[in-house]
């Protein structure tokens, strides 16, 4: 390996996107698939997620006497090595409070609730305040659903940083999930996750 993809890959080990882990918690072969393998393929979840992230990045930093709101706030983490950037984060008195705009209804998801820690461990660093809380808001349903940043989701989004980190360096893509989660995936058909069984199915077939 010469010297500059030597660069690009201890990069690419060293600074994490934020959005990879949620990749990650989603599907470790979805994660695999973007960001070691470079497929990426958009649906119409990702499209509609788009639009909203969108809408947001358009909306102009505004103050009022007691908040101050910041979109679209370039974010990163030395001590974690991550990178992203946050929708919106409200500067509230001594309270800095993360909120990531989300398509769908209001329902708790794993993935989100890393991103959202994700996004509160920059935001520790880069302005050294502890974050206690943050929210997800969901466009559809107009609501927002608190986050509290405990321990335990401290732990696993720290978990998830060091397991994603061994896969970046292994490079072994992880064999398909097959199951609920592949029929939102807009990676199925690059996957194939029930290949597998078809072929066993043919094998039997032609026994
Ligand atoms: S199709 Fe299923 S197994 Fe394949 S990447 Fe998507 S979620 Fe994972």
């Amino acid at each position: 390996m010469d010297m500059d993809n030597q660069y690009f890959e201890w990069q690419k080990i060293s600074s994490i996107p934020i959005s990879a882990l949620q990749h990650y918690i989603y599907c470790p072969r979805q994660f695999a698939l973007i960001h070691i393998e470079e497929i990426y393929e958009e649906n119409v979840f990702t499209i509609q997620g788009n639009i909203v992230h969108k809408r947001v990045d358009n909306e102009k930093n505004y103050y009022n006497k007691d908040k101050k709101v910041e979109n679209s706030l370039p974010l990163w983490s030395e001590k974690y090595g991550l990178y992203g950037v946050a929708d919106t984060v409200e500067f509230e008195g001594d309270k800095i409070i993360p909120v990531e705009f989300k398509s769908g209804k209001k329902k708790k998801k794993l993935a989100d609730d890393i991103q959202l820690a994700a996004q509160a461990i920059c935001l520790e660093e880069m302005f050294s305040k502890e974050i206690t809380s943050g929210y997800i808001y969901y466009d559809k349903s107009r609501k927002r659903r608190e986050v509290v940043l405990d321990e335990k989701l401290r732990k696993k989004l720290t978990d998830t940083i060091s397991s994603v980190r061994e896969l970046l360096i292994s490079k072994n893509t992880p064999q398909p999930v097959n199951d609920q989660r592949c029929n939102n995936c807009s990676l199925k058909d690059y996957c194939l996750p029930d290949l597998a069984g078809r072929i066993e199915n043919y094998l039997k077939e032609l026994k």
